[in-house]
């Protein structure tokens, strides 16, 4: 059985750029119906519910065919949202620091360059999807996107830091100014965390490549 870990701080934590309604529904009902449709969906399955959610996205091809596009949805919104809260907080904000701040540098030319690009690609994210810094298969820092719950790890790819772009993350407060909410996305950047799964991510590589 999959499940929620406690949100890291309190729902109206993030206000006034994230508001308490908005994250209540979005952890309560949104992320907790992703988990519980991936536990139904597993249910009778023993042996593939206790696989490490990374494993099963990164190849849907252990699962029986009838599973793999509801698995890939719903495990993909499980890990992605738990990603999602982490890479916020009402501490966050500012500037990336440490390897991260050198790479943004070296990989986008500069911190300006990388915000415009992440930006850029969020509101071109044509309906529901993620826009992502991703530490690439090569190594090197990408911004992309995914469409519905995909997961950067299905390609290869590690998250360092992530917008949801589906309407329930912004619509009550912001409707269809998806730019404001973007806008408001960057006072709450967790960018502590972000170097942390990017020192995380660049060692992995490492020892892929030993
Ligand atoms: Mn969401």
């Amino acid at each position: 059985m999959y499940s929620q870990r406690p949100l890291p701080y309190a729902f109206e934590a993030l206000e006034p750029y994230i508001d308490a309604r908005t994250m209540e529904v979005h952890y309560t009902r949104h992320h907790a119906g992703y988990v519980a449709k991936l536990n139904k969906l597993l249910e009778g399955h023993g042996d593939l519910a206790s696989i490490d959610l990374e494993i099963l996205i990164a190849d849907l091809n252990l699962l029986p065919e009838e599973l793999r596009q509801p698995v890939r949805d719903n495990a993909g919104g499980h890990l992605n949202h738990s990603m999602f809260w982490e890479m916020l907080s009402p501490e966050g904000g500012g500037e990336p620091m440490g390897s991260l701040s050198e790479q943004i540098r070296r990989d986008f030319g500069s911190y300006a360059n990388f915000q415009n690009l992440f930006t850029r690609t969020a509101l071109d994210r044509f309906g529901s999807g993620w826009g992502w810094l991703v530490v690439g298969p090569a190594g090197r820092l990408e911004v992309i996107s995914t469409a519905n719950q995909d997961s950067p790890i299905a390609l290869g790819s590690r998250p360092v830091l992530g917008i949801d772009l589906w309407e329930h993350a912004y619509y009550l407060k912001y409707q269809n100014r998806r730019a404001d909410y973007v806008e408001a996305f960057w006072h709450v950047v967790n960018w502590a965390k972000a170097a942390e799964v990017h020192g995380a991510a660049v060692e992995s590589l490492v020892r892929v490549r030993r």
